[in-house]
């Protein structure tokens, strides 16, 4: 006679950064699963670049994805700082990181990010179901059952809500969590090419101008990537931001960098595609992470501002971390607590470093901003080690989850 086992089944919302990832970890440690994306596959070529951490290229070698080449990425080298006026402030040398975690940072646009992981997912067998909105999750004895706006159901064992910051998992699961909190902040950002010739330093170049902060780096083939936090005092309402279009943006930024050093003008100007504008907000804590057969990672859990550029890497860090804890303990439940114990200090950390980050480039005082300019060197030569907790992180995937 033979024995049918069948595998336990997972259920991820959100094909963004941490859902494909998850699906492949998940497929390692012996579950089946699938994915449910709101948006239809060819939404999902939209968005500027992220850098993405060593601890987060980290996560993705363990899947033998080297990130890098399959995204299309490039490396940075680090990041200097200028004032307004064109004065280099100090700067971060990234460029001994491989040596030293293992993994140096990459640039990466997000359309090609999220097609590798695709494809990546693809080749391991995962199954994708677009244009699959969560709308419900009823939890029964022996299952979980996901509704979504097609009408359609998915049933499982466990449901992962890696559907991002405005996450539908979180708000179904725990409707009286805090919600994301707006930051004050909008950020824009878009690509050029051909593009006025930057310095040709592989170091992203940060601007703490009068009026917004700005950062830009060039491709080795002279494209170049830039963005710009704005400070926007009131929260944008649903698609006040879509409805500005990219023309009307490009004069509000003129204005609004027209005091600052060649060559910031320039590039905005010469800005031909869509440039895309997103409200940042973080979440500073939930009171858990899960309910039942139903867990929440990456953003949906403890999004972050993108201050710190760790929120594509600590998302990639739950996906390998959660699958660790559903492979080595036996109850989803146990293994859900567990996972929020080994996790919840480090990325709630870094929320908090973010936000503060994110209060210091929006500084419009002249007696901060002279501070700033003489301390910042200092602040950076001597603080360097200090980052090293972020980047020397490494989930430890071929080691039992204990305690
Ligand atoms: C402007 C900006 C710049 C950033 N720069 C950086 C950076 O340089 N470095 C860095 O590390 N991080 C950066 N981040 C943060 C990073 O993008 C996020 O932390 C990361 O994408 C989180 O991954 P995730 O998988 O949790 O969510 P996401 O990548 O947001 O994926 C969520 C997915 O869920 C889908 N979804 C939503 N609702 C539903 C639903 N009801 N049903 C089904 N699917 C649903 C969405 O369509 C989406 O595809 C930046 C963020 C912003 C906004």
């Amino acid at each position: 006679m033979t024995m049918v086992t069948t595998r336990p089944r997972t259920l991820i919302i959100g094909a963004g950064i941490s859902g494909p990832v998850t699906a492949m970890f998940l497929q390692r440690a012996g579950w089946e699963v699938a994915v449910y994306e709101a948006r239809d596959r060819v939404e999902m070529d939209e968005g500027a670049f992220l850098n993405l951490a060593p601890n987060g290229v980290n996560v993705l070698k363990l899947l033998g994805i080297d990130i890098e080449r399959e995204a299309d990425g490039f490396p940075a080298s680090g990041l200097t700082f200028f004032n307004t006026s064109g004065k280099e402030l100090g700067a971060i040398d990234s460029r001994d990181d491989e040596a030293r975690f293992g993994a140096r940072s990459v640039v990466l646009k997000r359309a090609n990010l999220h097609r590798a992981l695709h494809a990546a997912a693809a080749v391991a067998g995962v199954p994708f179901h677009f244009g699959k909105r969560l709308t419900g999750i009823e939890q029964r004895p022996d299952r979980v059952v996901a509704t979504f706006a097609d009408g359609t159901t998915a049933a499982g064992d466990v449901l992962i809500g890696c559907d991002g910051i405005h996450s539908r998992t979180r708000h179904l699961i725990l409707p009286r969590a805090p919600k994301p909190v707006y930051t004050g902040i909008v950020d824009c950002g878009a690509f050029v090419t051909p593009a006025p010739p930057v310095p040709p330093t592989p170091a992203m170049r940060m601007v703490f101008g009068d009026n917004a902060f700005v950062g830009y780096l060039a491709r080795p083939d002279g494209e170049v990537y830039w963005f710009c936090n704005v400070a926007w005092a009131k929260e944008p309402a649903r698609g006040e931001l879509d409805a500005i279009s990219s023309a009307d943006w490009k004069h509000r930024l003129s204005g609004l960098l027209a005091g600052e050093a060649d060559p910031i003008l320039r590039i905005v100007a010469t800005t031909t595609g869509e440039i895309g504008k997103w409200p940042i907000y973080d979440i500073p804590s939930l009171p858990t992470w899960h309910q039942g057969r139903v867990c929440l990672i990456g953003d949906a859990a403890h999004a972050t501002s993108p201050h710190v550029g760790q929120g594509a890497s600590t998302a990639l860090e739950d996906a390998a971390e959660l699958a660790r804890c559903l492979r080595d303990i036996s109850t989803p439940t146990q293994a859900f607590v567990a996972f929020e114990r080994i996790r919840k200090d480090r990325v709630e950390k870094l929320v908090a470093r973010a936000r503060r980050t994110g209060s210091q480039k929006a500084v419009t005082n002249p007696v901060q901003a002279w501070f700033r300019d003489r301390l910042l060197g200092l602040f950076l030569r001597f603080g360097k080690r200090s980052n090293d907790w972020i980047y020397a992180y490494r989930v430890p995937w071929n080691e039992p989850v204990t305690g």
